[in-house]
């Protein structure tokens, strides 16, 4: 080793042994006869000090030295002089005296400061990334990452389950996404595709015998560009057999909180975790990844507003739809303007316009142009139900629930952004169970799973699969914190005939799901046990416990949110002699070229 010891590893215990370090110059401070450097590895920092007096070919060479530059000094440790600890480094209280010093290789002056977590644009953080992991916030990051992953494995593996890796280079899987494809050299015209995720592949060892599966699973989706979506990221995927939903719910649950107790900078919010479902979450919260850290419930009023004589919600509520509000506190002297914004946001979300009504904050008079249309029972009815007082703002809808549910949905989350609700530094997870099987609407005359076609149908429910698709419930689950969806799985159907019934009512004809998943449907005939799984994100899991907005800061080298990598240039283009090795014509439209 070129070091006896890391630059975060020495204390006054030391004090007296001679010691070799290795490291970057973090910062260096010429006193003139004195140079004082703090070097950085990985592990920390330790001033050391280079003493003109004491090594002159030493401070000759410290002279030259720059931030970055990689640097070997042999020295001792001695205890820094009395009020002249540094009470912020691990290291604080020695600093090393240097007899002997080697610059192991110059530095260019990085395009940022390492030595800071200064604010610093993405794209040069993303072109320089591995300057970027050298500073301290991004070192944290990936150590919670690693932190977590490892405790993922030891409490898997204590629980028998077995890490088994699955082929990257595989068949188009069935999670909903555009695939990315390879081609195949040897077989012209035919392609590969990354996995959206093993979920075949699990099923299949179930169908092997392995019981207890597991893996740190990276997956592939070529889904249209979002801010803070990356087109592989890694998920935990999990699967059992002869289990119930609540086994799987009961033994993530128990990852979960043991993950965060030994990774977590954020504490949890509660526990156990609130089991909700989906149809209690959407009238309670407008979307089926609610945000518990904070209230602001949907609330109906429905019966208070009836027989007002306000004809929009009269009407509405005699065709059957509701009328719901939410009270956002404290914004009751919010002004023309401000509520035209929120109305911008309803109508975005499916409104056709915004009541409100504002309570003020002392003379509790209650403002707002509906305001005249409702006798004084009604408004004091309203306020009660929706508990809002002095100086609160209540926001209104009245459509189909569903719009309803939407609209109020929206403007809670924006409410609570603007209240600084999202950024309360707490995990709120729950469980939203008991999803519909399929997707409200139709598509081209089909029905479209909610979660995949694998999911199985409540037990209950299967004979409604004849009668009223819509109304079957299914063996879904999903675990939500702080408003993201953070692992989704469900109990599976292991039944040929089931299976084949639900291709049916997604219009997956026997022969296409012959040829897409003749192997798994072939595979069900030889004794499946039941089983299912689930696979929570790990980019955003420990983004929520770095406290990090964006899943970019917990990844090593991600894509930007147009899918490039800023630092090698990809995607690139190829040679054409690879090209015509895959059989490859690369036509471009003329707004590509
Ligand atoms: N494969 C599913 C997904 O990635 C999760 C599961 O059903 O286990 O969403």
């Amino acid at each position: 080793m070129l070091k006896t010891h890391s630059c975060g590893e020495l204390r006054v215990k030391h004090v007296g042994e001679e010691v070799t370090l290795a490291g970057w110059v973090n910062r260096r401070r010429d006193m003139g006869g004195v140079i004082f450097i703090d070097l950085r590895d990985r592990d920390g920092k330790t001033q050391v000090v280079i003493n003109s007096g004491h090594t002159p070919e030493g401070f000759a060479l410290a002279e030259q030295v720059r931030s970055e530059y990689v640097l070997q000094i042999k020295g001792v440790v001695s205890k820094r002089p009395k009020g002249l600890e540094n009470p912020n480094l691990k290291t604080g209280e020695i600093e090393v005296l240097v007899d002997e010093i080697v610059i192991l290789n110059p530095s260019k002056t990085p395009p940022f400061r390492i030595d800071r977590d200064e604010a610093v644009d993405e794209s040069l953080r993303l072109k320089y990334r591995y300057l970027d992991l050298r500073r301290g916030k991004m070192q944290r990051n990936l150590t919670i990452r690693h932190k977590a992953i490892k405790f993922i494995r030891d409490f898997l593996d204590e629980r028998g389950f077995l890490e088994v890796e699955t082929p990257i280079l595989f068949k188009s899987t069935p999670e909903g996404a555009r695939d990315y494809l390879v081609p195949s050299r040897v077989h012209p015209g035919k392609f590969y595709a990354l996995p959206q995720s093993p979920q075949q592949l699990k099923q299949l060892l179930m169908v092997a015998g392995y019981e207890r599966y597991f893996q740190i699973a990276r997956c592939f989706r070529d889904e249209d560009l979002r801010a803070d979506r990356q087109p592989e990221f890694t998920q935990l995927d999990l699967e059992m057999s002869f289990v119930e939903r609540d086994d799987i719910l009961d033994l993530i649950e128990e990852l979960m909180i043991g993950m965060v107790q030994t990774a977590s900078l954020v504490p949890l919010a509660t526990e156990p975790f609130p089991r909700l479902s989906y149809r209690d979450v959407i009238e309670r919260f407008g979307t089926d990844r609610p945000d518990l850290r904070y209230g602001m419930e949907l609330t109906e009023i429905s019966d208070i507003v009836a027989d007002s004589a306000f004809r929009v919600f009269a009407e509405n509520v005699a065709a059957g739809n509701p009328v719901k509000a939410i009270c956002a506190p404290g914004c009751g002297s919010y002004s023309r303007k401000q509520v035209n914004e929120l109305e911008a946001i309803a109508k975005e979300a499916g409104a056709k316009g915004l009541a409100w009504l504002a309570i003020h904050p002392e003379t509790e008079e209650i403002r707002g142009p509906i305001v005249k249309f409702f006798k004084v029972e009604q408004l004091m009815a309203i306020t009660e139900r929706l508990g809002a007082g002095p100086g609160d703002l209540i926001l209104i809808s009245s459509d189909t629930r569903r719009v309803v549910n939407e609209v109020l949905g929206a403007l809670r989350d924006e409410m609570a952004r603007r209240l600084g609700f999202k950024d309360i530094k707490e995990l709120s997870f729950c469980w939203v169970v008991d999803f519909p099987l399929f997707e409200e609407d139709m598509e081209d005359g089909h029905w479209a799973p909610s979660h995949h076609m694998f999911t199985a149908p409540k037990r209950a429910d299967i004979p409604l699969l004849d009668t009223a698709p819509g109304q079957v419930l299914s063996e879904q689950y999903d675990l939500v914190c702080n408003g993201f969806e953070v692992a989704g799985g469900s109990i599976r159907i292991w039944e040929r005939p089931l299976q084949r019934k639900i291709m049916e009512l997604i219009g997956f004809s026997w022969e296409e799901a012959e040829e897409q998943f003749g192997h798994m449907l072939e595979a069900f005939e030889y004794g499946a046990p039941p089983h299912g799984g689930i696979a929570p994100g790990i980019d955003r899991l420990v983004a929520l416990m770095a406290g990090e907005p964006n899943i970019r800061e917990v990844m090593a080298f991600p894509k930007t949110a147009q899918a490039t990598d800023l630092m090698s240039d990809s995607p690139s283009e190829v040679a054409q002699k690879q090209l015509d090795e895959l059989h490859i014509a690369v036509v471009l439209s003329e707004k590509e070229e």
